[in-house]
């Protein structure tokens, strides 16, 4: 269940959680015509802090000129309605969900003219994926990843998600934690939101966004975590049976953070390995400013 806060920002206000409402001619709700923006902010000794705050922002703007977007906020606006909210729910932690949709106003696909709202929410969150201490049970959907040449899969947008949540859903209904889902070409791509980490030998190999995986923010932060710890990344295809015989692997992602994975389709994988603990580690001390190399990711809330 959600864990509600007081305020949502909506359209240049903080409104009371309850009323941050819209209509049901919303073009966004009948089309999917939405980015959004997932951004965690963690307890740190000098208060709350949003991790990597810039690169969300960034990400935000490039998705919503990729679907011809134009946002009613420039990104300093939004980054100091991102703190003003945390501030005001009063969290020491929390998740922020930002949304950019077309609003009330035209009907039918062709979105011309129909306005575009935006809110940011925020509230408590969790472990997002069940298992995640010990690691999760993955499922290969049978639902093949968004391809870049039917939706433009590096843009975080609304409608590409039914996607995802068609393939977590089969999955869950089989007993597995998440699923994994592969390109049309049949390479890795990524779960339904989180971005795969797979390591053989000394080297951890990522999938290319070219196979329809987000680029999370996530993955770049281990990419760098693990770079600094001296491990080789490789962002290369990956095929299904990478999977089964990897020595570790794990997901990563805002909402998950760093998940080890126990078995891919029933093939085990085991315990959180070596390197799997050894970036949890990294990942943990740089959210929270304990490693002062990564305060330049942290934007505290004041
Ligand atoms: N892939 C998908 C489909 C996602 O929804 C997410 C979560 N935003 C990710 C990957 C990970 O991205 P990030 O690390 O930027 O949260």
């Amino acid at each position: 269940a959600l864990t509600e806060a007081e305020y949502i920002w909506m359209d240049g206000a903080l409104v009371p959680w309850h009323e941050a409402q819209i209509h049901v001619l919303s073009h966004g709700l009948h089309y999917g015509t939405g980015v959004f923006e997932g951004i965690r902010a963690y307890s740190t000794a000098d208060g709350p802090a949003l991790f990597r705050l810039d690169e969300h922002l960034d990400r935000l703007l490039r998705s919503a000129k990729m679907l011809r977007m134009t946002l009613p906020y420039r990104k300093e606006e939004l980054r100091e309605a991102t703190l003003e909210l945390v501030r005001a729910n009063g969290h020491r932690s929390c998740y922020v969900r930002q949304l950019a949709h077309l609003g009330y106003g035209v009907m039918g696909v062709d979105p011309t003219g129909a306005p575009v709202q935006m809110s940011i929410a925020s509230w408590e969150w969790g472990a997002y994926l069940d298992g995640a201490d010990s690691g999760v049970r993955l499922m290969t959907s049978s639902w093949r990843r968004n391809d870049p040449s039917v939706v433009p899969t590096a843009a975080k947008a609304t409608g590409p998600y039914l996607n995802s949540a068609l393939a977590k859903l089969e999955a869950r209904e089989a007993g597995y934690d998440e699923a994994v889902l592969l390109s049309t070409d049949g390479y890795v791509s990524e779960c339904s939101g989180e971005n795969i980490f797979v390591r053989r030998g000394d080297v951890l190999y990522t999938p290319p966004s070219s196979a329809g995986a987000l680029e999370g923010i996530t993955q770049d932060s281990v990419t760098t975590l693990a770079t600094d710890l001296g491990i080789t990344v490789q962002r290369e295809n990956l095929l299904r049976s990478d999977l089964y015989s990897a020595d570790e692997m794990f997901l990563c992602g805002t909402a998950a953070e760093v998940t080890p994975v126990r078995a891919v389709d029933n093939r085990e994988i085991g315990e959180p390995g070596p390197v799997t603990r050894k970036i949890r580690d990294a990942f943990a001390a740089a959210m929270t400013g304990a490693d002062e190399r990564y305060r330049h990711w942290l934007t505290y809330v004041g």
